[in-house]
């Protein structure tokens, strides 16, 4: 496995391997990695001929009073993961390398970046946009692994590579989850074991209109009243949003449909922050 910290050695990387006429895989990460980015690179592993990982704690998609400089981090034990797991190429640059002093070019997608995530972080989906053009760029991969645990960030990115034209195919993988629903993500190592218990009630309320739809009902108010009053159930869960969307312009719908909408929410719990969602 390689491992490596400079845009121009990555670079040149994986000119070898195009040269070599393999197809490249990447799933881009912010490390401290569980079972849900292990899907992303076994997807990856089973449409591309090489598969390379990125792990960048990124900067500039975190506000000045997130947690940026808290995020886990493990490095050494996520490249023994990766290696174990047969990665061909794992890129871990500095901050400096990515943004190197004086860098004030972003990608700005308008309209999507101020929904869901981005209406409570501002800023957040800009920085998003902005590292992941910039690893499509180092990389120029024919695919890219995203979960759908960050369905805005999805519909973010998809609109990114449709209007500035990337010649890159974006794979979208499940969520994956706990035995008991609890959508898996690195911040869960922030939880006590009683928050743990809390979150839980993220994925019922998600289930709970989904089983309501499936039930006939389609008036998106009375589908999220239903679920707010699961929700109520946790007053230690502060609910951020809870909203059915369009899964790619991440507007209200108006009438919930199978097939054509999503169900996402984002809740306090204590300090930390979590998402999850449900396609409909
Ligand atoms: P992160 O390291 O949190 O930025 O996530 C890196 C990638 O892994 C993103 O595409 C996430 O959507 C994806 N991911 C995170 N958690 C999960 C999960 N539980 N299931 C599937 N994919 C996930």
């Amino acid at each position: 496995m390689l491992l490596l910290k400079t845009i121009a050695e990555t670079w040149n990387a994986c000119e070898r391997m195009r040269t070599a006429g393999k197809t490249l895989g990447l799933v881009p990460t912010m490390g401290a990695l569980h079972q849900g980015h292990l899907s992303l690179v076994r997807a990856a592993q089973a449409s591309c001929d090489a598969v390379a990982v990125s792990i960048f704690v990124n900067p500039t998609q975190f506000g000045p009073k997130e947690d940026f400089a808290g995020y886990p981090r493990s490095l050494e034990q996520d490249c023994r993961t990766l290696e174990a797991a047969g990665v061909d190429l794992v890129f871990t640059p500095s901050a400096a390398e990515m943004y190197p002093n004086g860098a004030s070019t972003f990608v700005e997608v308008a309209g999507l970046s101020d929904r869901l995530d981005g209406a409570s972080r501002p800023g957040h989906f800009r920085g998003v946009a902005t590292v992941v053009a910039k690893l499509l760029h180092i990389f120029a991969p024919e695919r890219a692994f995203f979960g759908q645990k960050d369905a805005a960030q999805i519909a973010v990115l998809g609109k990114m590579v449709r209007d500035l034209q990337f010649p890159v195919r974006l794979e979208v993988c499940p969520t994956v989850r706990e035995p008991d629903g609890l959508a898996l993500s690195s911040r869960n190592s922030y939880l006590s074991d009683e928050q743990r218990r809390q979150a839980l009630v993220l994925y019922r309320a998600l289930l709970a209109v989904q089983q309501q739809l499936h039930g006939g009902e389609h008036d998106p108010g009375k589908l999220i009243a239903a679920a707010m009053r699961i929700l109520d159930e946790e007053p230690a869960v502060r609910v951020d949003y809870f909203s059915i969307v369009d899964p790619e312009t991440l507007e209200d719908v108006l009438d919930v449909r199978p097939g054509a909408a999503l169900v996402a929410v984002a809740a306090l719990v204590g300090a930390t922050r979590l998402i999850d969602n449900l396609p409909l």
